[in-house]
């Protein structure tokens, strides 16, 4: 496939920007020929302004109609083939094996999405029909409009273009203007053209997707500030989620923003897990840190245990086994520059050892060595900055003196994606509290596992209170994900034939209703 290095706006390129940035390869540092165009003010303005006119056609296609395209798009990024793959692994070096896997969850993730269509019940229907003190209530959720997707550098396929975010607002019914990563403008360009295809085929009007290239925050600034912007869907850092989110609070017309953020994933574990099970969890913790070299949202970057000698020695074999692994390549020069950093900024800390690692690990790739460290309870919680997400193959060891020490440094951690307790059966009555306390801080909470791995299914929540999200009460994996970007409205004493098919009286959809406080699929 020849790619143009342009933006996508509403079915063309289009490169009328003189600002360009070139693909890397993160394992050699070296960088592509072809120019990639930032998009422009007016390329940004045109992308919006083309969904906008294109909510006005979808917002009354059916779900069926919805869910044909879902799966359209599925098939036609499996049509990309393999070089997608090669694409992807040459822009984040993120392998094969792991691309083929991640590809697999994005195109199952928009046929899931289309499963949920069909089936209907998602519009979740309620119903309070006319009594003599009441008019006649009926709600459903609706889509919102547009929707500014930002792609995430280390998820290529499932958290970027045609991510879990784009996904689930094509499913809410909302065209996307999705603001790519630049760490992978190829790959980005290829999800663009099945987009492109599964429009044609599927009839959409183009301004159903746009994709617009950027190196810079200008883009996407101009992209959230737009007023056709009904809500923004991002993966990324705390630091521009957080600058995302104020530019949606500084609009004249503020709108939500949905953003995942950094998260450090705290672990406890007893003593009495450590007397049982070390090995098998020095092991667990080991793949899971570096997984991916680290680069997950949900890796585990803090691990809490009571002062010993059985702690001393399961950090003992975590930071041989850490040191033993061999260093991965991180996706690109700006995580590379960010870990370095805050890495640095955190060992400068004189209450931080480094137990191993903490240096750039090879200089001609973006390679950073497996790091250890650790600290002490009061040290953590005297300075929340040791609570920064390590973006990379690093954690932090928090050794506490006794159980209140535990629990009084669990109480002073900020919101997480995950937390995660090991402990045995027979230790239940003593840990009903923490566990309490671990759950008041996460959105997923996890026994005798490791945070990494995220299933796609419908009780999943992948989310948690700030600074892992801006919005605790969302995911953004799972089927609920698309309530994001869908709004509940009433209608009071609305004619029958002027209702939606999903709340008219005779059910024609045939979906499961809340009537008069009873969950039916029946007529009224
Ligand atoms: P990022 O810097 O947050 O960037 C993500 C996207 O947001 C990019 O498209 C970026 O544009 C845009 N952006 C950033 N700041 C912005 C602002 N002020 N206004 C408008 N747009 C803005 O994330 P990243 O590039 O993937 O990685 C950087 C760091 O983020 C990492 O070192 C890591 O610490 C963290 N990170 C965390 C997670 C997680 O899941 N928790 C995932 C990925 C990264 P440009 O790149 O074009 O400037």
């Amino acid at each position: 496939m020849q790619l143009t290095g342009h933006n996508y706006i509403a079915g063309s390129t289009s490169a009328e920007g003189t600002e360009t940035f070139f693909s890397v390869d993160p394992r050699s540092k070296t960088r592509a020929d072809l120019p990639f165009h930032n998009a422009t003010s007016a390329e940004v303005d045109r992308a919006v302004d083309a969904a906008v006119a294109a909510f006005g056609e979808i917002r009354n296609y059916s779900s069926e109609r919805i869910a044909d395209f879902l799966d359209e798009i599925a098939n036609q990024i499996e049509a990309l083939g393999d070089n997608l793959l090669h694409s992807a692994d040459r822009e984040t070096g993120l392998g094969l094996p792991r691309l083929t896997g991640e590809r697999a969850r994005t195109t199952g993730q928009f046929r899931a999405f289309g499963a949920l269509l069909r089936e209907g019940d998602y519009l979740r229907p309620i119903i309070n029909s006319e009594q003599p003190d009441q008019p006649s209530i009926r709600q459903m959720q609706f889509p919102v409009g547009p929707v500014a997707i930002f792609a995430a550098s280390n998820f290529p396929f499932a958290f970027a273009v045609a991510g879990g975010d784009t996904a689930s607002a094509l499913a809410a019914g909302c065209p996307v203007v999705v603001k790519a990563h630049p760490g992978h403008p190829a790959t980005s360009e290829m999800f663009a053209r099945a987009f492109d295809a599964a429009i044609a085929a599927g009839g959409f009007p183009a301004g159903t997707f746009s994709m617009l290239q950027g190196a810079g925050i200008d883009v996407g600034q101009r992209l959230v500030a737009h007023d056709g912007i009904e809500a923004v869907g991002f993966t990324g850092s705390l630091r521009g989620g957080r600058a995302i989110y104020d530019a949606a609070a500084r609009r004249p017309r503020p709108i939500p923003v949905f953003a995942e953020m950094g998260s450090v994933n705290p672990v406890v574990i007893t003593g009495a897990a450590l007397e049982e099970r070390a090995d098998e969890i020095a092991d667990g913790l080991v793949a899971s840190i570096t997984m991916g070299t680290g680069q997950f949202c949900t890796n585990p970057g803090l691990i809490l245990l009571q002062d010993g000698p059985l702690a001393q020695n399961f950090i003992a074999a975590v930071s041989e086994k850490m040191s033993a692994a061999p260093a991965g390549v991180l996706l690109n020069e700006t995580i590379a520059r960010g870990l370095q950093g805050t890495v640095g900024q955190t060992t400068a800390n004189p209450q931080i050892e480094v137990l191993t690692g903490g240096a750039v690990a090879d200089s001609d790739s973006f390679c950073f060595s497996n790091t250890v460290l650790q600290t002490t309870a009061s040290a953590i919680r005297a300075d929340d900055s040791l609570q920064v997400e390590h973006f990379g193959p690093v954690t932090l060891f928090v050794v506490c003196e006794d159980d209140a020490d535990l629990r009084a440094t669990v109480n002073a951690l900020e919101g997480n994606l995950t937390s995660t307790i090991h402990a045995e059966a027979d230790e239940l009555d003593d840990i009903g509290d923490l566990l309490h306390q671990l759950r008041e801080k996460a959105g997923r909470v996890i026994w005798n596992g490791f945070p990494t791995g995220v299933a796609v299914v419908h009780a999943m929540q992948h989310g948690g209170p700030y600074p892992a999200t801006t919005a605790p009460g969302t995911t953004s994996v799972g089927m609920n994900a698309i309530y994001r970007f869908m709004r509940p409205i009433a209608f009071q004493n609305l004619p029958d034939a002027l209702l939606p098919d999903a709340l008219k009286d005779g059910n024609p959809l045939g979906i499961l209703r809340l009537v008069d406080d009873v969950y039916t699929d029946g007529a009224l």
